[in-house]
């Protein structure tokens, strides 16, 4: 091959998983599960995959072999495809492709597929068996995603009727012996790695090496984060998570009386529950100033904190300037022109700084990282089953994570890693982190467990590693009953089985379907799209005033962020057809990229609804209704129950729920700017709780509106509706 590829096979054989390669196969021919485990990057996603593939080409069973790996992201799994594709010296889509939701890579003669969990799940609808698949490899099982747990348990209810089928679970932590006793004592195979030492500073020695002060001030340096921050001082300590308290408690306890004066007032003044940007800046001015060559890896919580510091890093001298810092983001969200940059090496002189989510812990390998600075959060969804609010907020890491980030530092030399938190916050965090399964909503789950006749659901998810509170059972059960897709017996209704043909939640599904039945599909899809991809308007922290006043321009005072998105979307595809959609997405605090996300996801959804029969191949968008109190109504007619009551005072607003009494709008809601809101009702699709109870986006309803399309009445009514649409579709087909 070319020198570029010798290169690449002479890697490939460096890595610590080739040494176990012959052990692998062998393990693998003679036992229908096994388990790997090993340290990131020692090989598994990239390697693991191909021996089996090469081995079977070897056996004269390369054109019969179906291999399928999962990866928990879609990012992961089109990085690790490429990858792969690139290593075997051929294109994406030959033996090696790719799928993911909405996007894919995959040939005729594709053996290795490389894709997420939901679309192992969703092939499991179509086919039980995975009829044809010789291999299953599930990666990253140690993370515990709600998907992969699930997939678990289907898995081991299908190994006994597919014997020949072959199931490898990788891990990248030691807790093997828990999927190894679930699947009956199956093998484990270490994949023993090496790292070069690095070396942990906790806050204190931070404040101490760099002389930072923090004071209160500059602790409330967070974009919109100050009003939370203050009231959660208020609030007692009873509500707050127990990792939070243990946190405080162990920093009430703590004695830092060996350090200088300076330091100790720092750290009285830090706010455990706010990521300070002017300190990670002040780090990374450290590193670049101070410290030898090599990348540096920051660990944030999201898109959103990632993008904030971002444009605060771009207006700062030194990290600003493109000619001394090549400065990237990493998150789930980013193009694939950007991901190729995090890889690549940079130019000698430039120091590389990759701000990352929670991904590049475990699941992308940057190779050249010497220094890690981790903030000790990552966005986890909770799940409060008492009040069946969702909710999702940056909350501690724990240990084994904490560990994992640090090691992220030792691949290429001896590593530092800053943790911006003190050393007796990290001994109070938890050992791992407690499985999805156990913190979120389980009701586009239950849904899949009826329509992959899985049998009852409560019995089915009693199987589960670690299962589910029943109350969160029931919970989703109950809400699945209240908007009609499952019978009194618990039994899947035509509309249910519509709904888990969709790629949404199944309360957005429900209002996709609505949307085909009144004929108003365009904004409805819309809607739909930007609430389950995620909001397009955005909220840069030292122009959120303007941010807000763009946004309020969509809002033709109609009291409705949805109607605002629509406005936004519609005006952004004019655009794009005038070729001016940068320019209006910039002029207007839109992402480009969240709206053709959305673009695609709206696709999806018609080709969907024209297979499940509500939408004739032949109709066309303009035919579609723009109705506004149409669209108002199906928003309700979706979003219910999730609806507050409003009363208006004099000059102000007040709204309540009936499971959290008091709740409070996001600033940037169009409706928080209105004084008066002419409508008894809101509707909105999530509440985040941060110890007050907001909500995101809303829509104002009448009662009228309410009364016929919120509630189960109408649920019922629907599932009757396309039952009978069924039965006169059949009868013309047929
Ligand atoms: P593991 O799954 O055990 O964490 P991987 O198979 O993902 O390990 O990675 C093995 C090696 O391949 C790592 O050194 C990683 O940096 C490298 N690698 C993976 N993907 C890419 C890529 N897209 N470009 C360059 N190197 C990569
Ligand atoms: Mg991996």
């Amino acid at each position: 091959g070319s020198p570029e590829g010798q290169k690449m096979q002479e890697i490939r054989r460096s890595l610590p998983a080739f040494k176990e390669r012959e052990t692998l196969l062998r393990a693998i021919s003679e036992n229908q599960v096994v388990v790997v485990s090993g340290e990131t990057g020692c090989g598994k996603t990239t390697q693991l995959p191909q021996y089996i593939l090469e081995a079977e080409i070897e056996a004269a069973r390369g054109a019969t072999c179906n291999i399928i790996c999962t990866q928990p992201r879609r990012i992961s799994a089109m990085a690790v495809s490429e990858r792969v594709a690139a290593e075997r010296g051929e294109s994406l889509g030959e033996s090696v492709g790719y799928k993911v939701r909405l996007e894919g890579m995959k040939g005729r003669d594709t053996r290795l597929l490389f894709c997420t969990t939901g679309i192992l799940l969703r092939r499991l609808l179509v086919d039980r068996n995975l009829g044809g698949v010789t291999h299953v490899i599930v990666d990253e099982i140690h993370e515990r995603g709600m998907n992969e747990d699930f997939l678990l348990i289907v898995l081991k209810d299908l190994l006994p009727r597919r014997p020949e089928l072959r199931l490898i679970l990788m891990s990248a932590t030691l807790n093997a012996e828990l999927f190894s006793s679930y699947f009956g004592r199956a093998p484990m195979i270490h994949i023993p790695g090496f790292t070069y030492p690095v070396r942990s500073h906790f806050l204190e020695n931070i404040l101490e090496i760099t002389r930072y002060r923090l004071t209160p001030y500059n602790q409330i340096d967070n974009y919109g984060q100050d009003k939370m921050w203050k009231m959660q001082k208020q609030t007692d300590r009873k509500r707050k998570t127990q990792i939070a308290s243990a946190v405080e408690e162990s920093l009430e306890a703590a004695d830092f009386g060996q350090y200088n004066p300076r330091t100790r007032d720092s750290l009285s003044c830090w706010n455990p529950d706010s990521i300070g940007f002017n300190l990670i800046e002040h780090v990374l001015c450290h590193i670049c100033k101070n410290e030898r060559p090599g990348a540096v890896l920051v660990f944030m919580t999201g898109w959103d904190d990632i993008n904030a510091l971002k444009d605060q890093l771009q207006a700062h001298p030194l990290l600003g300037d493109p000619s001394r810092v090549l400065l990237l983001a990493c998150h789930g969200s980013m193009a694939s022109a950007e991901q190729k940059l995090i890889f690549d090496k940079p130019e000698d002189g430039i120091r590389k700084i990759v701000l990352a989510t929670n991904m590049a812990e475990t699941s992308i390998t940057i190779n050249d990282v010497v220094f890690v600075v981790d903030c000790g959060k990552a966005k986890e969804t909770s799940y409060d089953a008492l009040n069946n609010t969702p909710c999702l907020l940056p909350s501690w890491i724990s240990k084994a994570s904490a560990r994992q980030r640090r090691g992220r530092a030792g691949r290429v030399q001896p590593g530092e890693c800053y943790h911006l938190y003190p050393r007796c916050v990290f001994e109070a965090f938890a050992d791992y982190q407690l499985p999805e399964l156990l913190r979120t909503p389980l009701q586009s789950l239950c849904l899949q467990i009826k329509s992959l006749q899985l049998g009852s659901i409560s019995d089915f998810l009693s199987k589960a590693l670690q299962p589910p509170e029943p109350l969160s059972v029931q919970n989703a059960v109950e809400f699945l009953k209240t908007i009609g897709a499952l019978d009194e017996n618990e039994n899947l209704t035509v509309l249910g089985q519509h709904l888990s043909m969709l790629p949404v939640e199944p309360k957005l599904g429900k209002m996709i379907i609505l949307g085909a039945v009144f004929n108003c599909l365009d904004p409805i899809m819309t809607v739909v799209a930007g609430l389950s991809v995620r909001d397009p308007f955005l909220m840069p922290f030292d122009k959120k005033d303007l941010a807000e006043s763009a946004k309020a321009q969509f809002s033709a005072r109609d009291f409705s962020d949805h109607l605002a998105l629509v406005r936004a979307y519609d005006g952004w595809r004019n655009a794009e057809r005038q070729q001016s959609g940068y320019e209006y997405c910039w002029k207007n605090f839109l992402s480009a990229q969240t709206l053709k996300a959305m673009d695609s996801l709206r696709k999806q959804f018609l080709h969907l609804l024209k297979e499940i029969g509500l939408v004739d191949s032949f109709q066309s968008c303009n035919a579609w209704s723009n109705d506004e109190h149409l669209v108002r109504a199906i928003i309700c007619g979706g979003l219910f129950p999730g609806i507050c009551s409003v009363v208006n005072k004099e000059r102000s607003i007040s709204l309540k729920t009936m499971e959290d009494g008091g709740v409070l709008l996001y600033s940037n809601s169009v409706n928080a700017q209105e004084l008066q809101i002419p409508y008894p009702w809101l509707v909105f699709n999530e509440k985040v709780k941060v110890n007050a109870v907001f909500l995101r986006d809303s829509t104002a309803v009448s009662d009228s509106v309410l009364l016929l399309f919120g509630g189960s009445i109408f649920g019922r009514a629907l599932d009757g509706y396309l039952m009978m649409l069924g039965g006169y579709l059949e009868f013309f087909m047929s």
